[in-house]
Formats: structure tokens, C-alpha cells, sequence
């Protein structure tokens, strides 16, 4: 059985006398892996490895940290191929869909080579009489990032990169699920030569992560995950002085106008609701159709979902259109909200719960499964579920639409379907979401913008990606200078 090991001070090593836990392959049911549940004193190992690595990384120019990041992302596209079989193997989404993340990962890299540009500060000249004065963007120091199960290797990747690049050390601890991809992607960065020490890797769950919160070298701390770990992280930093960005949990409303193609919202709700098997935290998770929407759309939309093929993903050949979710547990939680939903009076039109697959018997899956008639005041209007569930729900027009999406507690991403010009965007100035698709099911944030979550979706003032992310990784520091003797304008004299 594998052991995952961890990386600290540049060295990988296992831990012994800690307690594992399983890693599965959930497209078998079966575990491929223990990790180690590090303690307090893992975490503070790591810490000070990063720390001590610090200040020779911090007087590292920019251009050679982005040369670091140049060959780090050409080691990427070398063992694109294991990356992704390590994600479909741990993980159970499609090759498919793990080549697109790691795509996605890979755009953080490429943003990150652009440090010379992005670390350039602002100069005013004579600001005063003869004094000048400049901005400069200088890193923190140790720097966290905490990840969760559903995008092992890409999560990771919106933090460390630009974390790195901005001159900063770092201490991953990537979701206890999925250890074995983050694992592998820091193996190729200390390909890339990474000085010692500047990326470490320790694992675990609550007991690691609030070691790592309130140790007091660290300076900065970004997390994805569920809202009340998010909520945790987000207090707890801040309580002892970190900087703090925490993503949290999601409930994303598709909203279609009865004017939109039928053909292609069919497509991207489909897309939206059932890709990863429904475990994104941008997943569409309920469709409100408006008006005569719900008729045009919906019969073709159930066809749509009975049509996907699930399966195992480990397999190089015909690889099925979903995978499982991520463990048994989960599985039944999700299958319990299908079934809450029942006895509150909505109606399961396209059932995939009970779905069996005769050459992975053992594996997590549930098939597609569309829950209509869904009210406000049932528990899966709320609840965010993390599988291949769409509720739908309906509203008489646009107005009543943003209502009910306005109402949840989160804030992520929502989207309409429509092909009124006025109506895309009465609905993008009004609705209460941080990321806005109009046609477009899953509008989540690339490398070069920031990932912005409202509300219960986010705690914390600078977002994860873009300029957003360059700002929480540096400080601002600024500098009024003058010097005696010359007269200004000498030189405009001649
Ligand atoms: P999770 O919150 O259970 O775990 C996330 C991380 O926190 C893991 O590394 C885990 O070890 C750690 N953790 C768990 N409980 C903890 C505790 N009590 N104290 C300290 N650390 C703890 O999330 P998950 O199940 O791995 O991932 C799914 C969730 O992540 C969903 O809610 C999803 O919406 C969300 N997510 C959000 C975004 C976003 O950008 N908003 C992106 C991806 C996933």
C-alpha cells in the first residue's frame, strides 16, 4: 500500500506513528493509498523549512523566479498524460474533464511567468519639490494553501504559483482525499529547481490545518473548501493576524428565458449540472425556468440526462461520459437529499439513483438525476449537494427569477439563457453573484481574472487569480525620496 509521503526542507519522507486514512480510487470502491494524518509538530517542521527558505527567495530576482515557473510549466505539459490519470484515479472525474483542469492549472503557471510585469510598481516624479516617491510590491513571507477533494491538481495551482512567483515560501495541505496529484505536481516543480524548502507538503485534516492557522511565521492563508471550513479558516486566521482568502460552498442558479435556444442551453445545462459529476463548486445546481421555458426545455433536457453513460474512469479506452463521486458516504448523502426533496413534494424525473455497472460493482456512482418541482422551502432548494442533481424550479418572468436566486446564502455563479439583449442584462446588473455567465452554464474565472465569490462563497477582501491575487500575496510599501543639491529643470535649460 502506498504511503504518501511528505515534503519539507526539499526532502521527501514518510511519517511514521500517525494516524492514515484511506485514499480510495472511487471508480472501485477501492483504497490505493493511506496518508498520514500530521500533527502539530509536521506542520510546524514545515513552516519553519519555508521560513528559513525565505529571505533567499525574497532577494531572488523576479526573472529568475519566472524562469523557474517557465520550465515548471513545460514539466507540465511532459506529464500532462500522469497528471491527469493520477486526478481520474483518485478523484473519478472523466480524463476528459481532468485534462481540462489541469489545463486551467496550467493558465495560473502562465500567468505566474508574467511576474516581472505584474510585481512593477508606480512612480510619480516630484511629488513635492524635488521629492519623488514610488510604490513597490514586496512578498509576506510563509505562505498556506489549504485545497479541497474536488480538483486536485488546479486548486492547488490558483495558489502556489503565483504565491511563489510573487516571492513568497509556501506549505500546501492538499485535501487528505486526493493527496496523491498535489504530490506529484510538487515533485515537478522541484524538477523545475525550486530552491529548498520554498514549496512544502504535509497532510492531514483539522488538526494540520489549525496548526498551520495559528502558527505564528505564517503570513497568509488561502483555502477552498465547503462554507463553514471556510467560515473556520477565515476567523481563526484573522484572529492571529493572517491575511486571509477563504472559497466556500455554492448554489448556482441557471435561469432560462423562454426565448433561448433550445438545442444549446439543453447542451451547457446538461454540462452545467452533470459535469464532474456535479462536484464543481461552479455546477449549475438548479435551472429556474421562466415562463413557457420549462416545456420547450425540459423533455430534452430528461432525454439529455438519461443519456449520459457513467463508469469507471480509470481506463484508457471508452472512457464514459461521468464518473463517481468521491466516496460511498457522499454518495448517500446526496442520494438522501434526492429523497428528502420526495417527501417535501417535488418530483424525481430523471432517477439516477440505484445505477449499477457490471464491471465496476464496487464503485461510488449515481447516474444523472433531475429533480423538478422544487420550492423555497425544501431542504435541496438550499443545501448545496455536490453531485449530478439538478433541482428545477420556475418563475413566471425574469423578475421573479433573480428573486428567488437572490435568496440563497451563497454567491458564486449564475447564469441565464436567453437571446434578449435587454433581458441578459437586467439579470447581470441584478443578480447576487460574483461571476455572471450569459449563454455560458459554468462561468467560472481563468488564470488572468480573479475567482469572485459573494457572500457565503468567499470570506476575505482579495480573491483567489489575477490582480487580485498578485495583491494578496505582496505588500505595498511606499517610498517618498529626496536628494539635496540639484535644481530641478537644469537639464531643460540647455
Ligand atoms: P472541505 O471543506 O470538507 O475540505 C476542504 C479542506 O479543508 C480539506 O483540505 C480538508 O482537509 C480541510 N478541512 C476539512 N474540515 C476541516 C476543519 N474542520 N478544520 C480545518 N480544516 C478542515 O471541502 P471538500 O469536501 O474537500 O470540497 C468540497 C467543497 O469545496 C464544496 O463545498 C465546494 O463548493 C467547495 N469548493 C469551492 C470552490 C470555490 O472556489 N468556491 C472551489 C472548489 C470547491
Amino acid at each position: 500500500m502506498t504511503s504518501v509521503p511528505l515534503f519539507v526542507a526539499g526532502e521527501w519522507h514518510q511519517v511514521s506513528n500517525r494516524a492514515t486514512g484511506p485514499v480510495f480510487n472511487p471508480s472501485r470502491g477501492k483504497v490505493i493509498a493511506e496518508v498520514p494524518m500530521c500533527t502539530k509538530d509536521d506542520a510546524d517542521l514545515a513552516v519553519e523549512a519555508a521560513a528559513e527558505a525565505f529571505p533567499a527567495w525574497r532577494d531572488t530576482p523576479p526573472v529568475e523566479r519566472a524562469r523557474v515557473f517557465f520550465r515548471y510549466r513545460q514539466l507540465l505539459e511532459e506529464n500532462f498524460d500522469r497528471v491527469c490519470e493520477s486526478i481520474t484515479c483518485e478523484h473519478g472525474k472523466t480524463l476528459a474533464e481532468a485534462r481540462g483542469s489541469v489545463y486551467r492549472g496550467i493558465e495560473n503557471v502562465e500567468f505566474a511567468c508574467g511576474i516581472p510585469t505584474l510585481l512593477k510598481g508606480e512612480t510619480l516624479e516630484n511629488l513635492a519639490r524635488g521629492v519623488d516617491c514610488e510604490t513597490m510590491l514586496q512578498p509576506l513571507g510563509v505562505c498556506v494553501g489549504i485545497t479541497p477533494f474536488n480538483f486536485p491538481a488546479m486548486v492547488p495551482m490558483w495558489m502556489f504559483p503565483l504565491a511563489i512567483a510573487c516571492g513568497n515560501t509556501f506549505v500546501l495541505k492538499p485535501s487528505e482525499k486526493v493527496p496523491l496529484s498535489a504530490v506529484l505536481i510538487v515533485e515537478l516543480l522541484e524538477k523545475a529547481g525550486l530552491p529548498k524548502g520554498v514549496i512544502n507538503i504535509v497532510h492531514g485534516g483539522r488538526g494540520c490545518v489549525d496548526a498551520l492557522l495559528t502558527h505564528s511565521k505564517v503570513k497568509a492563508i488561502s483555502f477552498v473548501g465547503s462554507s463553514p471550513v471556510a467560515r473556520h479558516i477565515y476567523e481563526t486566521g484573522t484572529r492571529n493576524g493572517k491575511r486571509v482568502q477563504a472559497n466556500g460552498g455554492a448554489k448556482n442558479y441557471l435561469v432560462v428565458m423562454p426565448d433561448a435556444d433550445v438545442a444549446k442551453t439543453v447542451e451547457a445545462l446538461s454540462v452545467a449540472a452533470f459535469g464532474c459529476a456535479g462536484e464543481r463548486c461552479m455546477a449549475g445546481s438548479t435551472t429556474i425556468a421562466v415562463g413557457k421555458a420549462a416545456d420547450r426545455v425540459l423533455p430534452t433536457l430528461v432525454e439529455a440526462a438519461r443519456a449520459i453513460k457513467v463508469g469507471p474512469t480509470d481506463i484508457a479506452k471508452s472512457q464514459p461520459d461521468m464518473g463517481p463521486v468521491i466516496t460511498a458516504q457522499h454518495r448517500d448523502r446526496v442520494i438522501g437529499l434526492v429523497e428528502s426533496s420526495e417527501r417535501e413534494g417535488a418530483k424525481v424525473i430523471a432517477d439516477g439513483r440505484g445505477v449499477k455497472i457490471g464491471d465496476a460493482p464496487n464503485g461510488f456512482f449515481l447516474g444523472a438525476t433531475i429533480v423538478d418541482q422544487v420550492e423555497d422551502r425544501m431542504t435541496i432548494a438550499h443545501e448545496e449537494v455536490f453531485g449530478p442533481v439538478l433541482n428545477v424550479m420556475r418563475a413566471d418572468d425574469v423578475d421573479q427569477a433573480i428573486e428567488i436566486a437572490n435568496r440563497s446564502a451563497f454567491g458564486n455563479g449564475a447564469a441565464i439563457f436567453t437571446n434578449s439583449g435587454k433581458t441578459a442584462r437586467e439579470f447581470k446588473n441584478r443578480v447576487k453573484a460574483g461571476m455572471v455567465g450569459i449563454n455560458i452554464g459554468v462561468p467560472a474565472t481563468m488564470a488572468m481574472f480573479p475567482f469572485t465569490g459573494w457572500d457565503e462563497s468567499f470570506y476575505g477582501d482579495l480573491h483567489i487569480q489575477g490582480r487580485e491575487g498578485v495583491q494578496f500575496y505582496t505588500q505595498q510599501k511606499v517610498v517618498s525620496t529626496r536628494w539635496f543639491g540639484h535644481g530641478v529643470g537644469d537639464v531643460w535649460k540647455k
